[in-house]
């Protein structure tokens, strides 16, 4: 045989070999996945059939499938099976971990503990949380779980490996998320500042995980949701079912009808619609009725608009807070307020009137003290019946009672009027005035002019640095705008959507000790919507404000 046809027969053996360590490496792969369980080989005795029991087959294939990793290990620990699974946990094909020792995957940190845990297992079934290193030298927390089980060739044990990697990082986020819960409920106190503070965290939470979000919100104590940018809700909590007892299926198909007050229904769906269309926060108060008992509890249901770095919407994020016991507390509260004022103001008067007869009666020239005491006490008793007067006038206008006196009148005489009393009693301001353009009102002249009495004292009272504000007035699309502009603290822009809050101060003027309620604002705003009217501001920290209200012409004779 010359050299050419030598090579020419060895590479042919040599193609035929490869072919032949091909289709043996895919029938043991074949095996490895149970898409075999027969096998025919032919051998120089002709061709024998060799089958795999069913059982398994289906072993193989479970044990090979599965997240975990399996091996079996002799006396020394020496890996005599491993699944895929296991090599992949420490980043090794399966080559470079059968016939290995076992011992060599374990942390050395844990290598005593396990040496104990691998010789009491030949004795006994054991489980136990251990790291193993993989190849890169990575930590992976895992859980073993040891057995016993009998071959052909003796004992050998079998080692089932759970990567605790995933688990062990959920117990931190659920650490986290506790401490964030414990935190959320503590500040359900105060119902403003708690729904901010929510909306906040939800907001936060949110671009954690769904996962990780639906723990959560499954164990909140209000009800929470999410809507598609469309509004369609597709997501409601536990809590939610629980309450209302709808099912998922009701839910979804947006049945809202079944659980949200008749009464309540219209104002929550046009509420819902403009803000998908807008973008705008929703925020509202209705009633769902509770499954339990059937009785409707009145809730606050706020939700955000959750945008893409494009700023476009991809989500909402809502929640419910039962605020029916608050409301029942408000109510409570209301009432002692229009009680207690009630009951103060007689004998306030009665100390007023008594006052006035002291004055008269004295000897001026002989008692200079005295008279000096007496003014100081009336002005004591003017401010304690403007605070009655304010509760009362809050109570009422709360309760829907204030009274109406509306005549023609002109505008311009009643804010020179007014402004001619503030004069007497505040000399730190200039008032600037620009009445150019002012008009006739048909309105209740008292309460108009309670309203200009507010903006301008709240303008001197919140400019303690200044000394000066402008009063103005004009007309533009039949209505006259009368405004009061002041450079003083001003109005945290956070802050801006609660002034007209019945109680409401700002954070700033709470700490500074400017004497106040809170009611004047929301007192004025319902006297100037009673009269077809609106009332507005633009303000800024630290540079000043600008109230304007706006009130219709008359445009009779
Ligand atoms: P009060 O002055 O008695 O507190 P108001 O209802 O008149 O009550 O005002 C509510 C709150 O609005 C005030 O406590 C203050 O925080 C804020 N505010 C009103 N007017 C002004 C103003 N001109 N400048 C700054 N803050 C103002």
């Amino acid at each position: 045989m010359d050299a050419k046809t030598l090579l020419e027969k060895l590479q042919k053996e040599n193609a035929e070999l490869r072919w032949q360590l091909e289709e043996a490496n895919d029938a043991i792969e074949a095996i490895r996945t149970g898409q075999v369980d027969a096998l025919i080989l032919k051998s120089e005795s002709g061709s024998q059939l060799y089958t795999l029991k069913s059982a398994d087959q289906t072993y193989r294939v479970f044990i090979e499938k599965m997240k975990e990793g399996a091996v079996t290990l002799d006396k020394e620990g020496l890996i005599l099976y491993s699944n895929s699974g296991f090599a992949s946990m420490v980043d090794l094909p399966l080559s470079g971990v059968i016939g290995t020792s076992f011992h060599n995957f374990v942390d050395t940190e844990n290598s005593t503990f396990f040496n104990s845990l691998f010789e009491e297992s030949w004795n006994s079934e054991n489980k136990a949380e251990i790291y193993l290193i993989n190849n890169k030298k990575k930590k992976i927390p895992t859980l073993l779980s040891l057995t016993v089980i009998e071959t052909n060739d003796g004992k050998a044990l079998s080692v089932i490996i759970t990567d605790l990697t995933r688990q062990k990082e959920t117990e931190k986020q659920l650490k986290f998320k506790n401490e964030e819960l414990l935190l959320a409920q503590s500040s359900l106190e105060n119902l403003n500042n708690e729904l901010e503070y929510r909306v906040h965290e939800r907001t936060m939470e949110l671009s954690l995980s769904r996962e990780h979000f639906k723990f959560l919100a499954d164990n909140l104590p209000v009800i929470v949701y999410t809507a598609k940018p469309e509004g369609n809700i597709d997501y409601l909590n536990k809590k939610w079912y629980v309450y209302t007892g709808m099912t998922v299926k009701e839910s979804m198909e947006q049945q809202w009808q079944k659980i949200l007050h008749p009464d309540d229904y219209d104002d929550v769906l046009k509420s819902w619609e403009h803000s998908v269309k807008t973008g705008c926060d929703f925020n509202i108060e209705c009633r769902f009725l509770r499954a339990s008992d059937g009785i409707w509890r009145w809730h606050t249901s706020t939700a955000l608009p959750f945008k893409n770095n494009k700023g476009k919407i991809t989500a909402w994020f809502g929640i419910c807070i039962d605020i029916e016991d608050q409301k029942l507390a408000l109510n409570q509260k209301d009432e002692f307020i229009s009680m207690a004022s009630h009951e103060l103001k007689t004998p306030v008067t009665i100390i007023k009137a008594f006052s006035h007869v002291l004055n008269l009666a004295l000897d001026k020239n002989k008692n200079p003290k005295a008279v000096d005491y007496l003014n100081r006490m009336d002005k004591q008793i003017n401010k304690l019946n403007d605070l009655i007067t304010d509760l009362l006038d809050a109570s009422k206008v709360n309760e829907g009672m204030v009274i109406f006196e509306k005549k023609i009148f002109d505008f311009k005489e009643l804010v020179i009027e007014i402004i001619h009393e503030v004069n007497i009693i505040s000399e730190t301001h200039k008032i600037e005035l620009k009445l150019s353009k002012t008009c006739k009102i048909f309105g209740d002249r008292n309460r108009l002019g309670q309203v200009i009495n507010n903006l301008i004292s709240n303008a001197i009272k919140y400019s303690p640095d200044a000394n000066s504000i402008i009063v103005s007035t004009d007309i533009k699309d039949d209505f006259l705008q009368f405004c009061v502009q002041d450079f003083g603290i001003g109005i945290p822009a956070e802050q801006h959507s609660k002034l007209f809050n019945r109680f409401f101060r700002a954070s700033e003027v709470k700490s500074n000790t400017f004497p106040g309620l809170g009611l004047g604002l929301y007192i004025s705003n319902e006297i100037v919507k009673r009269h077809s009217g609106s009332l507005a501001f633009e303000s800024e920290k630290g540079k000043g404000s600008k109230f304007c209200m706006k009130l219709p012409v008359y445009k009779g004779e």
